[in-house]
């Protein structure tokens, strides 16, 4: 019934269009977190201050008269599967939008509200030591904060999809290869370190790419007013300025607003494969810009970019742009430390004195955490989404992802756009490639940790799956300008050789 009012509107309006018209819709809500709660992206704990911009839940809903599919970013670390999975469940009692259409992506701000990375039930049957460890020396998500993330999540999808409007929309690649660095070098011994640090003379060169497409989707209601942006680029939102912040999205959606001259512009922000990514660069020949100052640099470019890339692309027709959706979800084993490693951790732990070293202490921590939470969960359940709008595809994986295997996506893939989005709909931690545990491999994100253990597969597991679900749809068009039209004459101005007397 609702479909066929639709196409009554579109009649009366008198826009040639025949079957169904792209809708859109485009809403925010308020996270910023509160002084004194902490602050996650660690594995202790430390707590907010200070207020320096505010973080949002932005949404985005796209509905083609068969099909209606959501597009969250979040600016938090990352998404526990449990919230995904209640948030999607109310959505769909609220508005409709079928649960496993809705993708919900952690812009993995440093900055952003508390959030910790347990599943109910991880710690039921652990020792009060193994509880006391998660729930006070390590980052905890805080109740309150939690059931706000939910409802302001919820309530930003609602929005939208009450928002929706018959709509065009546009897809891009911007470039930008002077903010985001491979955070992993290759050393003279043979391994591979995270951060070794500029200017180490045993640095032989980067160990990875980068991903420098920024991906952009622009949508305009039918009198070219531009109503939402997503954007999707690699790098890690570590551009912290000081305080509670969006981190550096929030200055890229801030140049967005500035250079559309809509100050009230949403701005979707979907992260990339960014497991190895940050705005550190481990060659830098001078010092690194000041927090805050970096902050500018890396949103501010990435919002220019994205403006720029908005500048170029063409509005596709309304009745012409396919939304369809493909899911997998499947269990993934983790990787176990030792029975051996666990009780050397465990003594550690145990003994006060060992603190002084607080890196050993902390990793054996994370050891006696990992041992506990795979007792109660040896496998963790994953999901792969493929989110078709058009010519383009998002394709999802709930990793700390590796750019390469980024990038795999986006070659193997038959959609003329493809968007690679890490960190949604649940949080397995960092997921490298398998070479990065090879003997040439190492660093920090192969670490075994209670947040990063899933077996060495896992990310290959991810982008095959990925690309699977992404070639079984069918790219809609690109929209492109009229031909240039049959040659006639030159221009009679300009038609002559060099004149000198
Ligand atoms: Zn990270």
């Amino acid at each position: 019934m609702k479909y066929l009012m639709l196409c009554v509107v579109v009649l009366w309006g008198g826009v040639q269009v025949e079957g169904a018209v792209f809708k859109a819709g485009f809403a925010e809500r308020d996270i910023t977190p509160d002084i004194g709660m902490e602050e996650p992206g660690g594995y202790g704990k430390v707590y907010h201050r200070k207020f320096h911009d505010p973080c949002k839940v932005r949404a985005a809903v796209f509905d083609d008269g068969k099909e209606r599919v959501a597009l969250v970013g979040i600016d938090i670390l990352f998404i526990t599967r449990h919230l995904t999975k209640e948030t999607r469940v109310e959505i769909q009692k609220r508005c409709g939008i079928k649960a496993e259409n809705i993708l919900v992506g952690a812009s993995h701000s440093h900055s952003s509200g508390p959030i910790g990375m347990s599943e109910p039930g991880d710690f039921d049957n652990a020792s009060p030591l193994v509880k006391d460890l998660y729930l006070n020396k390590s980052t905890a998500s805080d109740p309150g904060y939690t059931q706000l993330l939910k409802k302001q999540i919820v309530e930003a999808v609602v929005a939208a999809d009450v928002a929706r409007v018959d709509a065009k929309a546009a897809m891009g690649y911007g470039h930008e290869d002077k903010v985001s660095f491979n955070r992993r070098l290759r050393m003279k011994g043979g391994l591979t370190f995270s951060h070794p640090g500029a200017g180490n003379p045993d640095v032989i060169g980067y160990a990875g790419p980068i991903d420098p497409q920024v991906g952009v989707v622009g949508v305009w209601d039918l009198k070219d007013n531009l109503l939402g942006v997503i954007v999707n680029f690699s790098c890690h939102a570590t551009a912290s300025p000081g305080g509670i912040s969006a981190n550096w999205p929030g200055t890229m959606e801030h140049t967005l607003r500035g250079a559309s001259g809509n100050a009230a512009l949403p701005v979707v922000f979907l992260q990339g494969a960014c497991g190895d990514i940050t705005q550190v660069d481990n060659l830098a020949k001078f010092q690194n810009p000041a927090p805050e100052e970096w902050w500018q640099i890396v949103g501010g470019r990435l919002g220019a970019e994205a403006y720029k890339t908005l500048l170029l692309i063409r509005r596709g027709a309304t009745n012409d742009i396919p939304i369809d959706v493909r899911g997998k979800t499947w269990n993934i084993k983790r990787r176990l430390p030792t029975q051996e490693k666990v009780k050397r951790a465990l003594e550690m732990v145990q003994n006060a004195a060992t603190r002084d070293n607080q890196t050993e202490w902390t990793f054996a921590k994370e050891t006696v955490l990992l041992d506990a939470m795979a007792r109660a969960r040896p496998e963790v359940e994953v999901e792969v989404q493929a989110i078709q709008v058009g010519p383009a595809v998002f394709v999802s994986n709930p990793a700390e992802y590796f750019v390469q295997y980024g990038l795999d996506i986006k070659k193997a893939s038959k959609f003329p756009f493809t968007f690679v989005v890490e960190l949604a709909n649940g949080c397995t931690g960092y997921v490298p490639t398998e070479e990065a545990f090879g003997p040439n491999g190492g660093g920090y994100e192969t670490r075994l940790t209670s947040y990063s253990n899933l077996e060495i597969s896992a990310g290959r597991q991810f982008k095959e799956a990925g690309i699977e679900l992404a070639n079984q749809m069918t790219p809609g068009p690109v929209p492109r300008p009229p031909p240039a039209l049959p040659f006639r004459a030159a221009w009679s101005y300009g038609n002559l050789p060099p004149e000198l007397k």
